[in-house]
């Protein structure tokens, strides 16, 4: 009578705690949905991303630089100063390759300098590199697999997710995704993408019912290229996206939002 009493008490805890379970687990199935996350990533180190860095510190948000160590220090790049204090302020350091080479045209023997080499100068410079964003967003097999043997934990791509140029394409990348050697993107923000286009790839993963939206920028400067934002557009999108957060948007780093964790570098060996 008394184990029965247990049991039947035991089991009441155990309803109340698990109810909320099946849920979550029900979202968990398909695509992970509810939240917006957004990732705010810019490539190449350039030099005007000290000034990125500092409005998204403005506004309590956090973003990700993909960096290409053998540039750092050159004309129009970031110092190697800058990319320290980019790092003090929370944002995340991802490795970009040596040289903004694409990929695809190596070797897997060749690629491996490129991968491994350039995270390992992020180490030694004193940062833990989890991601890497492939140049030109130009990917194979075998730079994912290498992405993989150089530790890093993620890596995005450039593409894959709806825009104005791809209306089919999903709107959102699971925010744990099924290729984390190939997180999607919307295209590059360009020069000539409005404001209304940049907000247009949150809501339509707001109205998908959330997941991860990596956005790729470059430089933020006034007529200064194709790739390139105006900073009044940059201030403007930022804005906008605090107001998302009464929505449930938040912003990440690229490393955050997948749960991405620092690995060791691998072993030097004779062809690195
Ligand atoms: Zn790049």
């Amino acid at each position: 009578m008394k184990i029965v009493r247990r049991a039947a008490a035991l089991l009441a805890a155990l309803a109340a705690v698990a109810l909320p379970v099946p849920a979550a687990h029900g979202e968990a199935a398909g695509a992970p949905k509810g939240r917006t996350v957004v990732a705010l990533t810019f490539d190449d180190g350039d030099a005007t991303h000290l000034a990125v860095a500092r409005m998204l510190q403005k506004r309590g948000m956090r973003g990700t630089f993909y960096i290409n160590t053998d540039t750092i220090g050159r004309d129009e790049k970031l110092t190697r100063d800058q990319v320290a204090a980019i790092a003090k302020g929370g944002h995340e350091i991802g490795g970009h390759t040596l040289t903004h080479v694409r990929l695809t045209e190596l070797t897997r023997n060749e690629q491996r300098p490129q991968i491994c080499d350039d995270r390992r100068a992020l180490v030694e410079w004193g940062y833990r590199p989890t991601t890497l964003a492939y140049p030109f967003g130009s990917v194979d097999g075998d730079a994912k697999a290498v992405a993989r043997e150089c530790g890093y934990d993620a890596a995005r791509v450039v593409g894959g997710l709806q825009q104005w140029s791809c209306p089919g394409c999903v709107a959102a990348e699971d925010l744990r995704p099924k290729d984390r050697y190939g997180i999607r993107t919307p295209g590059s923000i360009r020069e000539d993408t409005l404001l209304r286009q940049m907000k247009q790839q949150v809501l339509n993963a707001e109205k998908a019912g959330g997941g991860l939206v990596p956005m790729v920028f470059h430089r933020v400067c006034d007529d200064c290229g194709l790739y390139s934002t105006s900073p009044k557009t940059m201030n403007a999108f930022l804005d906008w996206l605090v107001t998302r957060k009464a929505r449930g948007t938040v912003v990440k780093t690229l490393q955050d939002a997948v749960g991405a964790r620092f690995r060791p570098l691998p072993a030097r060996d004779a062809s690195s």
